[in-house]
């Protein structure tokens, strides 16, 4: 089915992502998977090519795109080279973006954006605690006045980005007595005093995306680093995890899309009992179904995009789009894995390594148990 959100110009950043993704990053994939991370050179390079400040305003270095698709287009194309890519890229200029622009004063933008755009300043964002990520208002990292600065203790875990991010945007309690009223965002820059990174976690999948703990002992930040308003925290995240959410669904798609192809075309070769592994008609009917749940799926998809371009997607459109997709992408990752045989569960193959990096979008961006608490109580339940 012909897709209809996007416009020439979408198409002609598509054609600019491909080009950077053949030069910058596809060559040095491997690479990537081995040191565990993604080179900041490959940073700088997304930064030049305009990538990662679609969201910024031009007098601050970036692009202002305006348009949600720009953002989709860019995580499909990652997505379809590695679901690890795509996290690692996306936390930065489709997730911590909308903080950085939306919540800072001028003097932050002046501080911040240019390098944000340009790729020189890497950014995570720290909401899940050692004790708990999905219930998000019982964090326990505090922030405590004293005089123009604020003095944060406290940890977090499963950070993307947490090892390299220069700057990483901090929930923490500033009102113990209020929960989810008494949260506050900071950004703590790498060098900061008692700001120190744990080790790099060893994740199950998705090697390249760097994913760290976080500890903070006395970090003292001046309240020029308080990103919005005291106590507004929890709102301010609440307010955009949809974003996060939509980029998650965006690629979920993108992903298994990208590696059902390559199961397409390795069926299409594969040969037993002296024909095409994809001719048995159990195979082909298992394929006619991904292929059916990709496409619907990837059309719920599309409304969202372009409703989230409108300004109008909700929290539980979001949350909708985020638990499908999320686990549409396994199952259908599980199938192409088994179509591969035993090659399926070497990890030099493409398609055992997407199995294992498509797991966490079950678990990450608030867990489907999570997506169907907020899509249950839309019910009225
Ligand atoms: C690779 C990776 C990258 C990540 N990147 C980031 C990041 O950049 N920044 C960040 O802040 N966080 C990040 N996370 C954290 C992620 O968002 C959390 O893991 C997630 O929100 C779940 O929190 P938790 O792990 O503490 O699980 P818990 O909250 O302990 O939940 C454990 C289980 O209980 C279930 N559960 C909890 N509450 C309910 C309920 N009310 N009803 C039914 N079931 C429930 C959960 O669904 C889950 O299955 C990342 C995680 C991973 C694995």
């Amino acid at each position: 089915m012909r897709r209809s959100i996007y416009g020439e110009d979408h198409e002609a950043f598509r054609e600019t992502v491909r080009a950077f993704i053949a030069r910058s990053v596809a060559p040095r994939a491997e690479e990537f998977i081995e040191r565990r991370l993604i080179d900041r050179d490959v940073w700088r390079e997304a930064g030049k090519q305009g990538l990662l400040g679609l969201e910024v305003p031009e007098v601050h270095g970036g692009g202002e795109a305006g348009d949600y698709r720009f953002n989709a287009v860019l995580g499909e194309e990652l997505s379809h080279v590695s679901a690890a890519l795509a996290s690692g890229f996306a936390i930065h200029y489709d997730i911590v973006a909308p903080y950085l622009v939306e919540l800072t004063t001028e003097e932050q933008k002046r501080r911040w954006l240019p390098r944000f755009a340009a790729g020189e300043l890497i950014t995570a964002i720290g909401m899940t605690e050692p004790g708990g990520g999905s219930d998000l208002a019982a964090l326990a990292t505090t922030a405590v006045r004293d005089g123009d600065d604020w003095v944060i203790n406290g940890s977090k875990t499963f950070i993307t980005n947490g090892y390299q991010a220069d700057l990483v945007i901090v929930a923490a309690r500033t009102s113990p007595e209020k929960k989810a009223k008494g949260i506050t965002l900071f950004a703590v820059e790498a060098g900061t005093t008692g700001f120190e990174r744990g080790r790099k976690l060893d994740k199950v999948g998705q090697p390249e995306a760097d994913t760290a703990e976080l500890f903070f002992k006395d970090v003292r930040v001046p309240d020029a680093n308080r990103v919005g308003e005291v106590d507004r925290g929890f709102i301010a995240m609440m307010e955009r995890l949809p974003q996060e959410r939509l980029s998650c669904a965006v690629s979920n798609v993108a992903h298994a899309s990208a590696v059902l192809d390559e199961t397409l075309a390795y069926v299409k070769e594969r040969k037993a009992f002296g024909q095409p592994i994809g001719g048995f008609q159990y195979n082909k009917f298992t394929l006619a179904d991904l292929v059916t749940r990709l496409d619907v799926s990837r059309a719920y998809v599309d409304q969202c995009v372009e409703a989230h371009a409108r300004r109008e997607l909700s929290a539980v459109d979001a949350a909708k789009a985020k638990l499908w997709t999320s686990e549409v992408q396994n199952e259908v990752i599980d199938a192409c894995v088994q179509l591969f045989g035993g090659y399926g569960y070497m990890r030099e193959y493409r398609v055992a390594r997407a199995w294992m990096d498509a797991r966490v979008t079950r678990i990450w961006a608030g867990s489907n148990e999570i997506m169907r608490e907020i899509i249950g109580r839309d019910l009225g339940l």
